[in-house]
């Protein structure tokens, strides 16, 4: 693998860029791995990363029925940020965040993180005194965040109406968080698990398992039955499917969030900006476009596709408080299926099934936990204990009681 630098841009420039090598290899699947992670969204070949790099696992294979980065990991609004509620979550989110801030360096790979910001408003008296209780909370997790009045606000977003509907009494900022472009995560993480020699298959469907004693033995793919010591379904929206293939069922709904983008404009906006009663969040990509999106809809399904009203939801909510904006044209609008725990918070570790580990629950926020999710699932596949950070989200938790309701963080309601 070339390493990527100014130096090797201008080398390649001079030969027309005709001997880039390629960023990840394309093998065939081998009969057997020590680890075979189904889904090769970030987090899966994030794991794959942390497992061959930093855990000695090297026999390792990351198989996706379609391809890499083409689930969530490419579908998301790519807002990072730790400033949840409980200090579990807490704890863990800032890991993430922590490691986006190297990651550049880490994957030697661009990953455009931008911390500018993520700004929340609130739009009732009463929304004012839970977001100072839940500024307060992240400042006691020893996170980042100041409460900001209406003038402040208007600093960071200029454009914003004030006075909508349901005016704007203030909110608070956590000026560590921003975004990243999801694209390069998700590549920057299988180039660099390729060259440490894990086999990432694409076009390599996990249509069955083959089971006995509480263990799995294969899985049954479109390229044939994979063998493996270890196992991790890290397949988002579609991991109760692949969870029932092994005979077990888990807390888990799935549900299609949509995200939208406008036209590219000048740059206008330089912060992300989120209202939970208005419902809407919006940010200004590199390319210029307004990236927004808002609550999921609101029935299960596997389509990964969104409803209508949910779209002019967001729209109208956006108009509302940016009326700037009511003039740009909307572009494209997609959506993913998100995995949703009950307490809105992921599961990730082992499974009744002896060698069966999940990463999920992730729901409509688990792209800013691609590192931290990653580094931490490899440390607890290799060992076979739960990394410390992953302690609390276990899946026990559903039976003990232990719960931890984040479900008021998601920036909007979902
Ligand atoms: C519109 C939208 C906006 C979002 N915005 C944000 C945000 O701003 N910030 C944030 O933190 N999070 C956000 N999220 C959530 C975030 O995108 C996800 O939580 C995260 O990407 C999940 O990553 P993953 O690797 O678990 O899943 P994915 O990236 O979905 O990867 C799972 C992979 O598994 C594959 N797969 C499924 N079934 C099989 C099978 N049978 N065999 C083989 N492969 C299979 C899929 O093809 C897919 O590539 C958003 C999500 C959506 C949909």
């Amino acid at each position: 693998m070339s390493h990527y630098s100014a130096l090797s841009i201008l080398r390649n420039a001079f030969s027309g860029h005709r001997n880039w090598t390629r960023a990840w290899q394309d093998p065939e699947p081998k009969k057997h791995y020590d680890v075979v992670i189904v889904g090769a969204g970030g987090h899966g070949l994030a794991t794959a990363y942390y497992l061959a790099r930093y855990q000695g696992v090297k026999n390792v294979a990351v198989l996706e029925k379609d391809y890499l980065g083409g689930g969530n990991s490419g579908r998301n609004t790519q807002v990072c940020r730790s400033n949840y509620f409980y200090p579990q979550s807490g704890a863990f989110y800032e890991h993430s965040l922590q490691l986006f801030e190297d990651l550049g360096q880490e994957l030697n790979f661009n990953v455009m993180f931008s911390q500018r910001g993520v700004l929340s408003v609130c739009n009732s008296m009463h929304e004012l005194e839970i977001y100072r209780r839940w500024a307060n909370a992240i400042r006691m997790n020893g996170i980042d965040s100041e409460m900001l009045d209406r003038g402040e606000i208007r600093k960071y977003a200029p454009h914003i109406n004030l006075d909508c509907r349901f005016p704007i009494r203030g909110g608070f900022i956590q000026k560590r968080g921003g975004m990243s472009r999801h694209d390069a995560v998700a590549w920057g993480y299988a180039r660099q698990a390729s060259a440490a020699g894990v086999d990432i298959i694409q076009q390599c469907e996990v249509t069955g398992m083959v089971t006995s004693d509480s263990r799995i033995e294969s899985l049954q793919t479109r390229k044939g039955d994979i063998s493996g010591d270890r196992f991790a379904l890290c397949v988002a929206g579609h991991t109760s499917q692949l969870a029932d293939m092994a005979g077990l069922r888990l807390p888990i709904t799935s549900i299609a969030l949509q995200g939208m983008v406008t036209e590219p404009v000048q740059p206008i906006f330089d912060t992300v900006m989120m209202s939970a009663q208005i419902h809407t969040y919006v940010s200004q990509s590199d390319r210029g476009e307004l990236v927004t999106g808002g609550g999921a809809d609101l029935y299960n399904s596997y389509a990964q596709r969104g409803s209508l009203d949910t779209q002019q939801h967001n729209f109208a909510a956006l108009v509302e408080l940016m009326p700037i904006f009511s003039r740009l044209r909307m572009m494209r609008v997609w959506a993913g299926v998100c995995d949703m725990a009950y307490d809105v918070s992921p599961i990730v570790g082992k499974t009744p099934v002896e060698n069966l580990y999940i990463s999920t629950g992730w729901g409509t926020g688990g792209y800013k936990a691609i590192p931290a999710g990653g580094d931490c699932l490899a440390y607890t596949m290799a060992n076979d204990r739960p990394h410390e950070l992953l302690r609390p989200f276990q899946l026990d938790r559903f039976s003990s009681g232990r719960l931890i309701d984040e479900g008021a963080a998601s920036g909007v309601a979902h």
